[in-house]
Parts: C-alpha cells; structure tokens; sequence
C-alpha cells in the first residue's frame, strides 16, 4: 500500500494521567500501535531536537520548559494515511477550536477531550507557558522519521 505511513505521538506531560485512555479508546481506532515506552525524565536534548523547527520563535524555551525533566509516553503508530489521520483525531492546536469544533461538527477530538476546558492559546500567552494541548502528533512522513529517530530509535533496527 503506497499510502502506508508512520508517525510519532507524544501524550504531553499534563495529560500523562489519561495516556491509557487516550491510546486505547482513540488513538487504536485510527492507527496501529507499533512500538511504545514511557520516558520517565524527558532530557532536555531530545525535546529540544524534536521541536528545533520551532528553534528561534518566542514560544520554543516554552516547549522545553513543558517537557523537560518530566514523564510523556511516546508511540508509534502506522497505517493508510496515519499522519493526517492521526492530526484530524487530534484536532486543533487550540484546545478551545477544539471544542468549538467538536461542538460545530459532533466529531471526537483528543485536543477537546482531555484538555482542562479552560485551556486555550490566549490563555497560555497569558500566563507565559505553552499550551497544554495533551498530545504531539507528526506532520509529515519527513517528521515522522526524525522524530521516530529522537523518541524510539529502536523502530528502524527491527
Ligand atoms: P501542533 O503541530 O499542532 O502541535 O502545533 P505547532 O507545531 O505549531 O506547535 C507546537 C506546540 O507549541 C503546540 O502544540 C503548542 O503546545 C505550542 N504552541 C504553538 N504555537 C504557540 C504560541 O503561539 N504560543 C504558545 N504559548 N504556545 C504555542
Ligand atoms: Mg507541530
């Protein structure tokens, strides 16, 4: 199947006390659940390589506050177009979008579900942080690999 892809979610430290749910009631009914593990104590390099295309904009020392020093569970998933499917699953990088989305539309978003519903980008500004938008999820098969490669190198030596 030449549609068939890979891609890599992270479910962000904020929402590590839902991962299960988030993994087996939505995510496995989008993609196939490859590979996993739970970093207990995300060094500091690793996120900052994974959002170095955010190096430079007044957000990034932000992501690496959000992540560094603390627990993510990382997976890989494939499938028939996983990476926009996973991301359509996802929903908005906005949690409150995603709410108004879900509320638009009936759909199922994790970025609506299992973010505190008084999150949203305005209010993350606001208070200096990144957003607390639950999960990552690759946006492209180039991401997808460089992003395997920092979280779960072992996938490309089965
Ligand atoms: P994603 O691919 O949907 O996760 O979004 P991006 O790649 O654009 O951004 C990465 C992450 O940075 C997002 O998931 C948010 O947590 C955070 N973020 C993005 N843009 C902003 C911003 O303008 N301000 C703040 N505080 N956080 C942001
Ligand atoms: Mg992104």
């Amino acid at each position: 199947m030449d549609n068939w892809e890979r891609t890599l979610v992270i479910v962000k430290p904020h929402a590590m006390q839902h991962a299960g749910l988030i993994i087996n009631q939505q995510l496995t009914q989008v993609g196939c659940l490859k590979l996993e593990r739970v970093v207990e104590t995300v060094p500091r390099d690793l996120v900052a390589r994974h959002y170095a295309v955010h190096d430079g904009k007044p957000f990034y020392p932000l992501l690496i506050e959000q992540f560094e020093g603390r627990r993510v569970h990382v997976a890989v998933y494939e499938g028939p177009d996983v990476i926009k499917n996973i991301r359509d699953r996802l929903g908005p990088t906005d949690p409150a979008k995603a709410r108004q989305l879900a509320r638009e539309t009936g759909r199922s978003f994790v970025r609506a579900i299992y973010s505190d519903p008084e999150e949203s980008m305005e209010r993350a500004k606001r208070e200096n942080r990144a957003t607390n938008n639950v999960a990552h999820a690759s946006d492209s098969k180039e991401s997808a690999d460089h992003e395997i490669g920092i979280w779960l190198p072992s996938y490309f030596q089965r």
